[in-house]
């Protein structure tokens, strides 16, 4: 495709109150092509003072979003999919632009991010109560579910678009007023997502988009605002820990979707071929940068020796290139931070006498590339274990019976999900049980769907995004007695 006429178009300022404004100091920053570190555009960096301006706008719009109906509610988000959907090609390229990921990865992001619109609107309309007759008889137990209020939602760069929308979309069902802060390397997607609500009808206010550098102060600010109620952030675990913290002095209710560790395991029963087109799924979606990715690979011994040729075959075959080309499969890393990390990581693990079976460097070129690589005899205590490596490479480790497999995949204190190849359903679903992780892929390289609840367990994270769950995390439960 390559057209990037709509560039001209874009969205720039903070989004507040349903108006583009310039930051009250004036400052900007700049969002660079990781295909090139070229500038793409500079958008405006919100302050502390914009934040309780964006909290203003929130509050003046909160009381009539929650007594509209909810019909209403669900026909603007459904109107918000359509335009998703129509202007699909243009989102996908800015994303590509901005975070650098090839295109079908981009095209895929879009479409999973439209359907949280979608999503949410058909549950908008089944937010539904319950009605119980106490045990004593003496009264009945009524419970009705509630907007919890202002939200301020704090999203990372790697899905710019489905982080935005998987929770605004529950919380516009549910009847919230909201501020996103999006990541400072990805602010013109989630800009982009303001102008769509706008489109869709969602009234000012309703929908604040502050894009920040300096996101400590202005997440913090907001989180000492005693009007704001939630506080929902996808991102690392380091960062949440802190965000934990903050949101304690005011009891702020909390959702986090943190870090994961993905264990990847292949018994030898498994259907070979099915394993590796989920290990190239499950590794390589956005080149690595997913929470979901599959971090740790765990292979029965006598079938590890081919699933690490066979990986590292296809692995070869991938197009690495900038993302905005099409016929480009990986394309670079979000910047110069993650490509370092990743060529540690790797690094170290080479020390520690693991072996190179392909890649293993950054290809020579200008811009955030890392080779696809995968590493074989990776030792059980290296560092590319136990940390999120948000790259193109595969670590492959061997196991020699089921309870090797599950004590290695759960000596991590992460939680987010686990894969698991077998062709023997009884072990699938017994080693399923057993494993520390709040999802589970079973055959299968992909568990996020809109219409399930994602989420962590350990210091992956709290609640669940999706799902009927999803809007849960909005409401507050009222209870009434009512004697009549
Ligand atoms: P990050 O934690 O560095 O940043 C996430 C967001 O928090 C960004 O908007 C950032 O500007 C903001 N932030 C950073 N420091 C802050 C502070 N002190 N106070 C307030 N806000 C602050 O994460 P990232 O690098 O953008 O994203 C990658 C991480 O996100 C990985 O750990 C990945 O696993 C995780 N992630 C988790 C999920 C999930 O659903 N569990 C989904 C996607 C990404």
């Amino acid at each position: 495709m390559g057209d990037k006429a709509f560039l001209g178009d874009l969205l720039t300022d903070l989004y507040i109150g349903g108006r583009a404004v310039p930051a009250q100091d004036g400052g900007r920053f700049d969002v660079l092509d990781p295909a090139t570190g070229e500038v793409v555009a500079s958008v405006s960096d919100g302050t502390v003072q914009d934040a309780i301006a964006a909290v203003d706008a929130a509050e003046k719009a909160s009381a009539s979003w929650a007594a509209t109906a909810p019909r209403e509610r669900a026909e603007i988000l459904r109107t918000a999919f359509e335009l998703m959907t129509e202007q699909s090609e243009d989102l996908a390229m800015l994303i590509s632009l901005e975070n650098g990921k090839a295109l079908p990865d981009a095209r895929g992001e879009v479409a999973y991010a439209a359907e949280f619109f979608r999503w949410y609107s058909e549950e908008a309309v089944r937010s539904v109560g319950a009605l119980a007759t106490a045990p004593s008889g003496a009264n009945r137990i009524v419970v009705l579910h509630q907007p919890v209020g202002i939200c301020v939602l704090v999203t990372p760069w790697n899905f710019p678009a489905a982080m935005a929308t998987r929770k605004i979309g529950p919380a516009l069902a549910a009847g919230c007023t909201v501020i996103l802060k999006p990541a400072s390397d990805t602010p013109l997607t989630a800009l982009a997502m303001a102008r769509i609500l706008e489109a869709a009808g969602v009234p000012p206010g309703v929908v604040n988009v502050l894009p920040a550098r300096r996101s400590g102060p202005v997440v913090s600010a907001m989180l000492h605002d005693p009007r704001v109620r939630k506080l929902s952030f996808t991102g690392s675990t380091e960062v949440g820990r802190v965000l934990l913290r903050e949101a304690a002095d005011q009891v702020i209710n909390t959702s986090m979707e943190l870090g994961g560790n993905a264990p990847f395991l292949v018994f030898a029963d498994a259907d070979l071929d099915a394993a590796i087109e989920g290990a190239m799924i499950a590794k390589m979606r956005n080149a690595g940068e997913a929470c979901t990715a599959a971090n740790r690979f765990y292979v029965e011994s006598s079938i590890a020796g081919e699933f690490g040729r066979r990986l590292a075959q296809r692995m070869s075959t991938l197009t690495v290139g900038p993302g905005t080309e099409e016929g480009t499969q990986v394309g670079p890393l979000v910047n110069q931070d993650a490509v370092d990390k990743v060529d540690g990581l790797v690094r170290g693990a080479v020390e520690e006498g693991a072996q190179t079976v392909v890649g293993g460097s950054r290809p020579d070129r200008p811009g955030f590339y890392y080779d696809p690589t995968v590493l074989v005899n990776v030792h059980p205590g290296s560092p590319i274990l136990r940390e999120e490596i948000f790259g193109p490479v595969a670590p492959i480790v061997t196991f020699d019976d089921e309870a090797e497999a599950i004590r290695l995949a759960n000596d991590t204190e992460f939680g987010l999900v686990a894969y698991v190849y077998t062709g023997d359903l009884a072990r699938g679903l017994r080693v399923t049980e057993k494993l520390e992780s709040g999802m589970v892929g079973l055959n299968r390289g992909l568990v996020s769907d809109p219409a399930a609840p994602f989420g962590g367990v350990k210091q992956s994270g709290i609640g669940r995004e999706g799902g009927h769950e999803g809007m849960l995390d909005y409401l507050e439960a009222k209870y009434i007695a009512v004697q009549w």
